[in-house]
């Protein structure tokens, strides 16, 4: 099958790996405006379960993958610089242009033919195609020139945020909360690779206007942000440069669609759905597409057939994910009203129950959290998981090690 992805990000590059992998005989071009290392935005964080299944779908690009991502441990909530709470877990996290690379060279060695520098302006461009599958991401020009077609719907989060990067090393996912003149401002923020965190800082509307975002330049922004911020970043610069760019203040951009298909056109990742940052997914479930997708058309002959059950299968998958995406991205924006009210303690609870009620006994635990022994007892516990996980998956034991301590 003659297949065109129009756009080279986590979707676009997975499903041609995937679909190669399962059948060598389909011809796979991967078209990209942008020349290969140019990405937007920082690390993204992810889970064992992605982990699990990029080993089981390509153990090639799964073990280069888990070698360029870093561990992080811990949630830490900090309150105005003065109270800390924690939350337990842990998490991994690559930079976007390592994943790429990756998937880059991943996709040239199985013979995917890459073009770069190219952007697809209309579809006649690839009308040879037996398949055109749509990932060019949030903003797809391309979905959106056929938006009736797939039912596309795109509305815009209330709050502000800017994808920032920081020669701060974390070593857990850390949230600082600091309450300036004009209301509270906040980030985001964990290790992506060695040496540099991703920082997303993120406020409400009116706290934006009321600091000047609205009318500061990229260069001024960054100064006051590392201002704002200086206690909780160690005094440690705040990089905005991504792409070759300075970074955007935007507000997210959700987006749904009636169907994932029409005719010979099939949307994956984020062109079919977002979901809010603050879950930290939309590169996993962008990845999960492709490989539903591609295994759909290996076990369908007929490839209508094969995006119907793409189709159905995740958006049926998808429909609890993407409101608890919209419940985290709602209280995100209620933020202020919660930490007005509460210490560190009570508002890390409350984040962390933001999609849906707890029982009674999580606030126990999470009581016990906040003790240092306990935390360190659960530590030493998640290692373990980590380690049973990693073996079960078949990871080389040089993955295995505790990440090295950092400041704080
Ligand atoms: C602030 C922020 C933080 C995030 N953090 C996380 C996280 O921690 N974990 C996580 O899993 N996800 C995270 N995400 C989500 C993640 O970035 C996206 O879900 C993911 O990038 C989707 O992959 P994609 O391939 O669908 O789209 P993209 O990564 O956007 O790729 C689309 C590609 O298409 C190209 N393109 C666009 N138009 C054209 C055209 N006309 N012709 C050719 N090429 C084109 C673009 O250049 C781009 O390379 C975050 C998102 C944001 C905004």
């Amino acid at each position: 099958m003659r297949i065109v992805c129009i756009g080279g990000g986590p979707a676009g590059l997975y499903f041609a790996i995937s679909a190669k992998l399962r059948d060598a005989g389909h011809d796979i071009t991967v078209i990209e405006r942008d020349p290969p290392g140019a990405t937007y935005g920082w690390g993204v964080v992810y889970w064992d379960d992605l982990l699990d299944i990029l080993f089981r779908n390509d153990p090639d690009s799964a073990r280069a993958v888990r070698a360029e991502s870093v561990l992080w441990q811990e949630q830490r909530v900090i309150l105005r610089s003065e109270q800390t709470a924690y939350l337990p877990g842990y998490g991994f996290s690559v930079g976007r242009a390592a994943l790429l690379d990756i998937l880059g060279q991943r996709a040239a060695e199985l013979g995917i033919d890459l073009q770069y520098r190219r952007e697809v302006e209309d579809l006649a461009e690839v009308a040879d195609a037996d398949l055109v599958v749509i990932c060019d991401g949030a903003n797809s020009r391309t979905r959106t020139r056929h938006g009736e077609d797939f039912g596309a719907r795109v509305d815009l989060g209330g709050n502000p945020y800017i994808w920032l990067g920081t020669d701060k090393v974390f070593d857990s996912f850390t949230f600082a909360f600091e309450h300036s003149c004009a209301g509270w401002i906040w980030f985001h923020a964990y290790p992506s690779t060695a040496g540099t965190s991703t920082c997303i800082v993120e406020c409400a509307q009116r706290t934006w206007q009321g600091l000047g975002f609205d009318s500061l330049s990229s260069e001024d922004s960054v100064r006051l942000l590392e201002k704002i911020f200086e206690h909780a970043l160690d005094g440690h610069a705040l990089i905005s440069q991504s792409r070759s760019e300075p970074a955007r203040w935007l507000r997210f951009t959700h987006v749904t669609n009636r169907t994932w298909y029409h005719n010979n056109l099939v949307l994956v990742g984020d062109a079919a759905h977002t979901t809010h940052f603050t879950l930290g997914s939309g590169t996993r479930l962008a990845m999960i597409d492709a490989v539903m997708l591609a295994q759909s058309l290996y076990h369908h002959d007929e490839p209508s057939t094969a995006l119907a059950d793409y189709d159905q299968r995740g958006r049926a998958a998808l429909r609890q994910i993407q409101a608890g995406a919209r419940t985290s991205m709602a209280w995100f924006e209620r933020a202020d009203h919660y930490l007005d009210r509460q210490d560190a303690v009570a508002f890390a609870y409350s984040m962390a129950g933001r999609q849906g009620a707890q029982p009674p006994w999580r606030y126990q635990t999470h009581l016990a959290t906040q003790i240092p022994t306990v935390r360190k007892a659960l530590r030493r516990f998640h290692t373990a998981r980590r380690g049973y996980l990693a073996l079960r998956r078949g990871e080389s034991a040089a993955h295995l090690r505790p990440a090295p301590r950092t400041t704080r």
